[in-house]
């Protein structure tokens, strides 16, 4: 089982809102995931915020490879993961009515195939004309219904057929969309579970940024120099019984 968390650092030196962002894997077996983990200087001349793209990278090149390397391939991970903002990354061809136009043209989303369920069967749906359609090429398909309005200003929570948008986001291929965390992690083969929003306490990376941030205000001088060099050291001091 692996936990991931973020955490910013701007409280132990003077610059205000600047600082570092650390996104960081702690394992139940081994520890503190060295090679896993990713650093970066937000604020200002920095390198900007830390987003669910970039986590997403991380996932791909340090997270999973590091882990394969150090338990072999035989293992599976179970990922914990916090549930931020920063997290809400989607493919780009994802199946979201958010990035459809009620009507064909402007910009919209090139979406991945849908599917509906006809007599027990799952069928696959293409949600994209053909390039060489007559009317709309390369534009996405919906159910249209021409005697609803493309989109409510305030959709019916009770209803399923409110308006265009609000049939197709109840379709099931709509609702199970998963997010490009769950792909990615699920596509090489392992699990994981998204922390309830509001609950610290149930993630053990926890009392690891805790530790961490002892160390880094035992040893704080003011500097940005010093957090810099400080950082990898704070977190190789956890020992793995805390964690
Ligand atoms: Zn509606």
């Amino acid at each position: 089982m692996m936990v991931q968390s973020n955490d910013t650092t701007d409280k132990y030196w003077k610059g205000v809102g600047c600082g570092i962002h650390r996104s960081d894997v702690i394992c139940s077996i081994v520890g503190y995931m060295v090679d896993a983990g990713e650093s970066l200087e937000y604020g200002k001349n920095h390198d900007g915020y830390w987003n669910g793209e970039m986590f997403v990278k991380q996932l791909q090149e340090k997270i999973i490879p590091t882990f394969e390397c150090l338990h072999g391939p035989e293992y599976q991970v179970l990922f914990l993961i916090d549930n931020s903002q920063g997290h809400s990354a989607y493919a780009e061809d994802v199946l979201a009515v958010s990035r459809m136009n009620v009507n064909p043209g402007g910009k919209q989303a090139c979406m991945r195939n849908g599917w509906f369920t006809y007599n027990g069967v799952q069928v696959e749906q293409e949600m994209v004309f053909t390039l060489n359609h007559p009317h709309f090429p390369n534009q996405p398909k919906g159910l249209y219904e021409s005697k609803l309005c493309g989109k409510c200003i305030k959709c019916n929570p009770d209803s399923t057929a409110c308006c265009n948008k609000h049939i197709l986001e109840v379709q099931p291929d709509f609702q199970q969309q998963r997010s490009s965390i769950q792909e990615v992690i699920e596509n090489a083969g392992h699990l994981c579970i998204f922390l309830p929003k509001f609950h610290c306490e149930l993630n053990f990376i926890e009392y690891f940024w805790g530790k961490v941030k002892k160390y880094l205000q035992d040893n704080c001088n003011g500097t940005f120099n010093t957090l810099k060099t400080n950082m990898p050291l704070a977190m190789q001091s956890v020992q793995l019984s805390t964690i």
